[in-house]
């Protein structure tokens, strides 16, 4: 069922690597992992726009699966420094992996965000998507090698100024 964005960011990677190797087109490689922060559409049904909305909104947090599936979760300004320094790095195309090694299970994360925010919504646990990962967390190396960069945001600060975002946008 996710094949299609899997196969898209692979068969991407693919043509950039061709054009650099017969063109000598100047490019670079980085694999995303799960980034979150302010400027999320709170309608974009990931897990911490979908949290976070559902809490500050007094909904209850839709938890999938039994929620001990983990995720590591890279706040935005950490990425975009990610992303300009391997713009502006002479150490080759990559691939690199950017994201925040810090692991935390989707459980923990409803918690935190139902303490951080005050509220008195409920867990509900649903059915898990298919395919969904049991577990996702990047070896940062090549970049901390590479770029020096690792990031600086810790989870708290990151899901501080995410709520005060959505607190404005829906005004709550
Ligand atoms: N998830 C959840 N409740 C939600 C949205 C997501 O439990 O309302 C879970 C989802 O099943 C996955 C994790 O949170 O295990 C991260 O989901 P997201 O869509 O944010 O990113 P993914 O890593 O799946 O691309």
């Amino acid at each position: 069922i996710r094949s299609c964005y899997d196969e898209g960011k692979r068969a991407a990677e693919t043509l950039f690597f061709d054009y650099h190797r017969a063109h000598g087109v100047d490019i670079r490689v980085v694999r995303i992992f799960n980034t979150y922060g302010p400027g999320m559409r709170p309608d974009d049904g990931r897990v911490i726009s979908n949290f976070i909305c559902q809490a500050i909104s007094g909904d209850s947090l839709t938890v999938y699966g039994d929620g001990t599936q983990t995720r590591s979760l890279c706040y935005i300004d950490d990425l975009v420094e990610g992303l300009i320094a391997m713009m502006e790095s002479d150490e080759g195309p990559g691939p690199v992996n950017l994201g925040n090694p810090d692991e935390v299970s989707v459980g923990y994360l409803a918690q935190v965000i139902l303490d951080m925010t005050g509220s008195s919504s409920e867990i509900v646990y649903h059915d898990l998507p298919s395919d969904d990962p049991t577990r996702r967390c990047p070896d940062i190396s090549a970049a901390k090698r590479m770029l020096g960069w690792q990031p600086a945001v810790n989870l708290e600060s990151g899901l501080e100024k995410t709520i005060d975002y959505y607190r404005e946008v829906l005004g709550s």
